[in-house]
């Protein structure tokens, strides 16, 4: 590309010479990252683009790696609040212990939890998630909005069968309008950074009935359906004995298999739905560390051997760190564990194909894949920057696989979404972060205190 050097253009922020994580995934030095309007207007050589842009704000890019921000695509900012509280219990612990728990909240515990959450995703390079939701989603969209996040946020939804409590179920057509005023109230909100999905929690908890709302309504409203699938064996067995038919065939006959289907978790699958979920373009999202914990392994290289693109999530802070540098390097590890060592095959899950998982397979889950995922010119300017000059990262042959191997959340010093300096020089510049976690730990006292008097 060439620049008419006469012409000076403005624009609202400038990255100015730093290492790019390109869409190829091959890291270039030098470079400079122009954004206005939200958007990444160039990214070209440092000293040209100084020369073309006259930039409102400056970020300095020296000694920085910029990389896309990472997607969670599948985490529950309810159970914030419950950090280290289901470590070493016995299953099934979302039935027992998580869905009880987010019951209780209040609305102001919820959002609270939230906002601590959204600070640390944010801190860790995480600029956009999913919640697959609680009953109450309003102070979970309230919270990301205010701290500057990127969401698509889905509302729990069930209907059916004794395996929770009738008191956390609605009829399925209450579950739908419930979502459907959620889409209507914030959907688009915040220049975008809002999206609305509809979602089916557990399919031992979905009547044929609600399936086909929430695929239907999915279709109306053109959002993605957010669901847990096949996580683990007893689901498994509960959709054979009461449908006569495993998850994906389920999903099949009710008309929600497709490509807008996000499929949190994806392990306990046979070969067959893993074929027939290649078929329909439907997007499996595993949780390394909570799969790995308690409900099996998850068939990733079969997936990737059909070209299908499978994202990552966190699965939310009750059991694990919101780190998904972290569950990179376990996936990559137990994969190779599992499938490369007995077959004498080190590539595996090479590191290219690991980093898209978090990052443009995470948002092709969501369906932002045109919008983040890659730092692309004319896509969103959701941009991490990484602090390079640190001991563990010199010295560095290649740049890709010490940053696919080597940086954390602790490397994360500048945060950008939707062209917004979010945080600066490793400070969230939206929130006050004593406040937030004083907060926290005081929300969390009530809970306990509440939970003491009713014992
Ligand atoms: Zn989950």
């Amino acid at each position: 590309m060439t620049y008419d050097t006469r012409v000076r253009f403005q624009c609202d922020l400038l990255i100015d010479n730093c290492k790019v994580v390109m869409p190829d995934l091959q890291v270039e030095e030098g470079l400079s990252i122009a954004i206005d309007q939200g958007r990444i207007l160039a990214i070209g050589p440092a000293s040209q683009l100084r020369k073309q842009y006259d930039p409102a704000a400056r970020v300095e890019g020296q000694d920085k790696l910029a990389m896309p921000g990472f997607v969670d695509a599948h985490t529950h900012l309810a159970q914030q609040l419950l950090r280290g509280g289901v470590v070493d219990e016995p299953p099934i612990i979302w039935q027992r212990i998580l869905v009880p728990f987010e019951s209780a909240l209040t609305e102001q515990e919820l959002y609270t939890g939230a906002k601590l959450a959204c600070l640390q995703m944010a801190k860790a390079g995480i600029t956009c998630f999913a919640d697959s939701g609680t009953g109450e989603m309003a102070p979970v969209i309230k919270a990301a909005i205010e701290t500057g996040m990127r969401a698509n946020i889905a509302r729990m939804s069930r209907d059916y069968g004794s395996f929770i409590p009738d008191r956390f179920k609605d009829p399925a057509p209450i579950v739908i309008q419930k979502t459907e005023e959620l889409y209507k109230a914030f959907h688009g909100a915040a220049n975008g950074r809002i999206e609305i999905a509809f979602s089916a929690t557990s399919l031992q908890t979905t009547s044929p009935e609600l399936l086909e709302g929430v695929a239907a309504a999915a279709r109306q409203y053109g959002t993605i359906i957010h669901i847990h699938l096949a996580e683990h064996l007893k689901e498994v067995q509960q959709c054979l004995t009461q449908f006569g038919a495993r998850p994906v065939e389920y999903l099949a006959q009710h008309g929600a298999l497709g490509p807008n289907l996000l499929g949190a978790h994806a392990i306990q699958l046979s070969d067959r739905e893993i074929c027939m979920l290649a078929e329909h373009g439907a997007k499996p999202v595993h949780c390394p560390t909570s799969n790995l914990g308690s409900h099996g392994f998850p068939k990733t290289t079969t997936m990737f051997a059909l070209d299908m693109q499978v994202g990552m999530g966190t699965d939310g802070a009750s059991l694990i760190d919101l780190d998904l540098f972290g569950q990179m390097r376990l996936l990559k590890f137990a994969v190779n564990a599992r499938f490369g060592l007995p077959a004498f095959d080190p590539f595996t899950l090479p590191l290219q194909t690991l980093f898209k998982m978090p990052t443009i397979y995470s948002a092709a889950a969501l369906q932002l894949q045109d919008e983040v995922g890659t730092l692309e010119v004319g896509k969103k300017a959701d941009i991490v920057l990484l602090n390079w000059n640190q001991p563990h990262f010199h010295p560095a042959q290649r740049l890709f696989p010490m940053l696919v191997m080597v940086a954390g959340p602790r490397d994360v010093n500048d945060v950008i979404i939707d062209g917004q300096v979010v945080v600066k020089d490793r400070r969230h510049q939206l929130v006050d972060e004593e406040e937030v976690m004083a907060k926290a730990d005081e929300c969390l006292q009530n809970i306990l205190r509440r939970a003491s008097s009713v014992q």
